[in-house]
């Protein structure tokens, strides 16, 4: 006998978690002529610009959302409310068995709390990520999903452990492996063959710098955002340095009177999707961000990466000398990029699983409720 349907009410809206969700998506796809399962995507509105949402619903063949919400451009508490406020009637309507939420954005929270509030069991996929550094909003997003959330995907070993520490029961604990890994696999050919921005913005392979800057610690702080801007655009007289530029930090700049001054050394493009940053990160000689992801790619890419932070979370990164935490100062940026960039690295670790995450998630969640 076939099992009862089980539906999933994926909840997304900032821009990673669309990458992540394509995965699920398609893993839910797949598994669909064998197990009973539906899915429903609701889009808290987050991220709203066409290059930051849109684009990748497209490029990534995600079934256009069932709701879209329409919560963005607003503070976080304000918005973290109005999205808890919105998310419960769309719940209510669709009855899901479970609520898939991805990373660690407001919309993460948001819809864990909603759906702690109507008692549906709540599936973490990137759990167990601390950077132990609680003026950083995403870090109080991860440690409350992970303490409501029924299912916990950690993405790599440190992240199992740490919910170990926290206490969390085992039962709800499963290592599978970072989804984003299964993005890039599953993607990676595509941008290579599809990608047309090397020749649209008239690139060479490895003679550029990529960087990437949208944190709120980094953004929200006149002087620290000078300081990396400053710090980055000191490297151009030896090598172009390129900037998709995320909406707040565009918005931030303009606001301190910054960028038309960086904008004589600094090249600043529109957001991207995601097949032109694949190619934008292989091709770069070195990439410096305060990205989560694009530290994970900037790996899995064979690209050396210089984070533009003071800590971060993918520890085996800066453990296994990938990455390198570089201090926020305009001294120090290039000095450390310049050191950096030539250092021999051995690419053949594995650190972040077989690409086959969310399948494995997937088929978790579909035993788990049937
Ligand atoms: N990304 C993209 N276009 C861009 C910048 C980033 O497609 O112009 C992708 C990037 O390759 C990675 C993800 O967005 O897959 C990272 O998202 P972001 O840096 O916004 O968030 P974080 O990972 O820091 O939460």
């Amino acid at each position: 006998m076939r099992a009862s349907k089980i539906k999933i009410a994926t909840i997304v809206g900032a821009r990673p978690q669309f990458i992540k969700a394509a995965m699920t998506s398609l893993a839910i796809e797949k598994m669909k002529a064998a197990l009973p399962l539906e899915e429903v995507i609701i889009h808290t509105g987050q991220h709203f610009d066409k290059n930051m949402s849109d684009i990748f619903f497209e490029e990534l063949s995600i079934k256009k959302p069932d709701y879209n919400l329409g919560v963005g451009g607003l503070s976080a508490s304000k918005m973290t409310g109005r999205m808890i406020e919105a998310l419960e009637e769309p719940l209510l309507i669709e009855k899901p068995d479970l609520v898939l939420v991805f990373g660690d954005t407001n919309s993460t929270l948001a819809g864990a709390l909603t759906a702690s509030k109507l008692l549906i069991p709540c599936a973490h996929v990137e759990a167990g990520l601390r950077s132990f550094n609680r003026s950083m909003p995403e870090e109080i997003n991860r440690v409350a999903v992970d303490h409501l959330a029924e299912w916990l995907f950690a993405p790599t070993e440190a992240s199992l452990r740490q919910l170990k520490n926290e206490g969390i029961d085992d039962k709800r604990l499963f290592l599978t492996g970072d989804i984003m890994a299964d993005a890039l696999y599953h993607y990676e050919k595509k941008a290579d063959e599809q990608s047309s921005v090397m020749t649209t913005l008239g690139l060479k392979k490895k003679n550029y710098i990529l960087a990437t800057v949208h944190r709120q610690e980094n953004t929200d702080n006149q002087s620290i955002l000078e300081e990396i801007m400053e710090g980055l655009a000191s490297l151009s007289s030896e090598m172009e340095v390129i900037m998709p530029i995320h909406p707040r930090s565009l918005k931030l700049l303009t606001q301190y009177g910054l960028i038309d001054s960086l904008q004589r050394k600094i090249r600043f493009v529109n957001p991207v999707g995601y097949l032109d940053m694949l190619a934008l990160q292989k091709n770069a000689i070195a990439i410096a961000t305060d990205s989560g992801g694009v530290q994970k790619e900037a790996y899995l890419l064979k690209t050396p990466c210089f984070t533009l932070r003071t800590e971060t979370e993918w520890v085996e990164l800066i453990k296994e000398g990938f990455n390198e935490l570089v201090p926020l100062s305009r001294e120090a940026i290039p000095i450390a990029i310049r050191r950096g960039i030539g250092k021999e690295r051995d690419w053949s670790k594995n650190l972040y699983g077989d690409g086959k995450a969310a399948g494995k998630i997937i088929e978790i969640l579909s035993a788990k409720k049937s």
